[in-house]
């Protein structure tokens, strides 16, 4: 059997981040815009060059970006915003709407579909113009570089339609930023992209290129009928009039939406389905069939997550799907553009348990997989011998399984009513009216950073290293009683980053030296890796939890980062359930909790900011995810004693939609971030009676400004209006890690002034 086989995505900050590297050393200054380019080239032919000496028989254009492809999109087709209009040179205009200038504030950056890239999201004007045709330079660039005739790679109509805003006016006069699909122009705003799209195709055309494929992840949202239609007839109008031109689109992320419409209707030559992150494109073959005319573009090996692809179950699913659709119309590729894994697994060797490893398989891998199924396929190898099976036994813990598996989902719960918990904890805690306090961490400064450091690589010894903590927790503890905060923290210096430091407590996770992914433009994170059954050999949080509240009289929270954060901000196993994976680390977070608690600590919050990013794509997913994610927070306290004190902190604004589950997840006290997004914060709650108790954060972290008493009295005043005086807690939006000391100090005495002042004229 001989299927060919194609990738797309492959990572684009280069095996060592020289993309990175380059990018920032040009803002600063320290490299020319020349060099900037050619290193940026280098990166470009050396990943198309991947794909070449993997064998891969389709090479992909134009997916690759200087910071960030949608927008690249954008300036392609002129959607500038008007307060960039002034900067004339295109590259000083592309950062600047990327990064921001000192004249105009930069574009919003959001995550793209579920995963933890983030684009610029496009604000159009609703007309477009083709300025600058991107993929007819990029087929060029490969052709002239590597002698070969590429696929150029786009982002579709209705995808960058759909993701992008426009300003509109509302009936206050005020601007107001508007989501383009959520709006009557929609359509009409995909049809002119489409139209100007086609303009480019015939430029491609023209040029020699034989296929074009475009990237459509919104497909696989809960599409209405009208959208249905819109995407019909918006590929209509794009790929009219071409003579030898053919045109895929691509899915991923999720099961496409209106199958049999979509699949069968689109006038294009093939369909690019994701078959590893759901089940339902398959039945949808099986039940259904595929166009006889078209061909399927089937992503059969992960573009999302780290595991080894089991071999001889995807040659299987190849040889089905070939049955299905016909061989020679059948392409085999990566489910899911290959930029959220690292570059290469080899970076790993030497520093990665062997075992581990060989659970493993990043970008390059990837190919190298998709090669060797190939070859099964075609008789010119046999499926290699898997230890996955083996290792995965080495890994397991008997009893994690069986505490996880004994766990009773109908008896979540604390044992005694808010009402009652928060009534005995007011008075055993003996807090003023409006308490203050922070969310958990205090200013990370260049020396804490190069005290950690220098421990961790074995520079300065524990005792060293102890002591500086400690003598930071002394300061850190001084001023929070100087300032006169209410409820203290120990200001979190210990911790790098609030999943790596849990996860390196734990069993069951695995760090990677040069495991960089793209975050966006020039940031890149290196995500955890849980790859075995979890569980926590010791206290993690303990010493200096305690060591903080021996210093002072009032209450020093404890500070957790919650199960569905940690696994929402790592790669996490397969081969069981994401729900069984938050369990493992919500039952070693609960013996925190009861650890904790027995030494003392009567407040322990447990921050859950990534609760949101994990929510399904599609609305029938949604609930049973929210489901176990409020259960394995629940899980973390259910048995704390009546009087201890649970908080949670979550820090996004879309929240309206969740507020029921945030409410389900019963913490005594919740912070969150309010001021960036206050209108829609607080309409949340007109709509919804929050009885238990709140914090909204009262100034933005975000910004050094330092934000006046009155602006945080304002913001109190705002919220009292719907929630009741005797809940509301005053503290910033979040952790203050980012901020220098001296902001973080007056902002901070401004904060309890404002409390002083509410206290005041709420009392008389
Ligand atoms: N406790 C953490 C901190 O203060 C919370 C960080 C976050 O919400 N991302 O840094
Ligand atoms: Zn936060």
């Amino acid at each position: 059997m001989n299927i060919k086989t194609t990738y797309y995505g492959f990572p684009k900050i280069g095996p060592n981040r020289e993309l990175k590297r380059a990018l920032e050393a040009y803002w600063k200054g320290s490299i020319t815009r020349k060099e900037l380019f050619t290193e940026a080239e280098t990166v470009a032919f050396d990943r198309m060059k991947a794909g070449l000496d993997a064998g891969m028989d389709v090479i992909p254009s134009n997916d690759f970006s200087l910071y960030d492809f949608m927008l690249d999109t954008s300036t392609m087709f002129g959607v500038i915003p008007k307060r960039f209009a002034g900067i004339d040179d295109t590259l000083d205009r592309y950062f600047a709407m990327a990064r921001g200038s000192d004249t105009a504030i930069a574009c919003e950056m959001t995550k793209w579909f579920d995963t933890n890239y983030h684009y610029i999201v496009p604000e159009l004007s609703g007309t477009f113009k083709l300025d600058k045709n991107r993929p007819l330079y990029s087929f060029k660039f490969a052709k002239k570089q590597l002698g070969i005739v590429t696929r150029p790679v786009l982002v579709g109509p209705f995808t960058f339609v759909s993701l992008s805003k426009f300003e509109q006016i509302d009936t206050q006069g005020d601007n107001k930023p508007v989501k383009v699909w959520e709006s009557d122009r929609f359509a009409d705003i995909v049809y002119s992209l489409a139209g100007e799209y086609n303009r480019l195709l015939k430029e491609l055309e023209a040029e020699g290129v034989q296929c074009v494929q475009f990237e459509e992840p919104s497909f696989v949202m809960d599409l209405t009928e009208t959208d249905v239609s819109v995407i019909l007839q918006a590929y209509k109008k794009m790929t009219a009039n071409l003579s030898t031109l053919r045109v895929a689109v691509n899915t991923c992320y999720e099961s496409i939406s209106h199958y049999r419409d979509l699949v069968f209707g689109l006038p294009v030559a093939a369909i690019g389905l994701d078959f590893v992150s759901n089940e339902e494109n398959l039945k949808y073959i099986e039940e259904f069939g595929f166009p006889a005319n078209k061909k399927l573009i089937a992503g059969v090996v992960s573009g999302r997550d780290p595991w080894k692809t089991d071999i001889a179950k995807t040659v299987d699913l190849a040889k089905f799907l070939a049955g299905c659709v016909g061989e020679s119309n059948l392409v085999m590729t990566n489910a899911g553009p290959l930029f959220h894994l690292p570059y290469t697994l080899k970076a790993e060797r030497g520093h990665l348990d062997d075992n581990v490893m060989e659970l493993l398989s990043f970008a390059r891998e990837r190919l190298e997989e998709l090669k060797l199924i190939q070859e099964v396929l075609s008789g010119n190898k046999s499926v290699p011998h898997s230890q996955v099976d083996d290792i995965r036994k080495s890994f397991a813990n008997q009893d994690v399984q069986k505490r996880v598996a004994d766990i009773d989902e109908s008896k979540i719960s604390r044992h005694h009513p808010f009402s009652e918990r928060y009534k005995k904890q007011c008075e055993l805690l003996k807090l003023p009216m409006f308490p203050t306090t922070t969310i958990g961490s205090f200013p990370q400064t260049a020396e804490v950073r190069k005290i950690r450091a220098a421990y961790k690589s074995g520079k300065i010894s524990f005792c060293e290293y102890d002591l500086f903590i400690k003598n930071s927790i002394d300061e850190v503890v001084k001023l929070q009683e100087d300032l006169d905060i209410d409820v203290l923290v120990h200001g979190e210096f210990e911790r790098t980053d609030m999943v790596e430091y849990f996860g390196e407590k734990m069993i069951g996770f695995a760090f990677t030296k040069n495991g960089w992914v793209q975050s966006y433009g020039s940031r890149c994170v290196r995500p955890p890796i849980i790859y075995g059954d979890v569980s926590r050999p010791e206290p993690m949080t303990v010493d200096y939890t305690v060591y903080a509240q021996s210093l002072t009289g009032r209450p020093v929270k404890g500070m957790l980062t919650g199960p569905i954060t940690i696994v929402n901000w790592s790669f996490y196993r397969r081969d069981i359930t994401k729900k069984e994976v938050v369990y493992q680390v919500a039952m070693a977070l609960k013996d925190e909790v009861r650890d904790l608690e027995q030494a003392g600590i009567s407040i322990i919050q447990i921050d859950e900011p990534a609760f949101r990013e994990g929510l399904p794509l599609k609305k029938s997913k949604q609930e049973q995810y929210i489901n176990y994610a409020v259960n394995s927070f629940k899980l973390t306290n259910m048995d704390v004693a009546i009087s201890t004190q649970v908080h949670t902190h979550m820090c996004y604004s879309e929240f309206n939609e969740l507020i029921q589950a945030i409410y389900a997840m019963d913490s005594d006290v919740i912070s969150m971030e309010a001021s960036r997004s206050r209108g829609e914060v607080m309409g949340a709650f007109e709509h919804f009676d929050y009885d238990h108790g709140i914090g909204l954060g009262v100034y933005d972290i975000h910004s050094p400004r330092i934000p006046t008493v009155d602006e945080m009295i304002d913001v109190v005043r705002r919220a009292v209006r719907v929630i009741d005086v005797s809940l509301f807690w005053i503290n910033p939006d979040c952790g203050l890690k980012t901020r220098g000391y001296e902001e973080t100090i007056a902002a901070l005495r401004n904060m309890v002034q404002a409390a002083y002042e509410m206290r005041k004229t709420t009392a008389s």
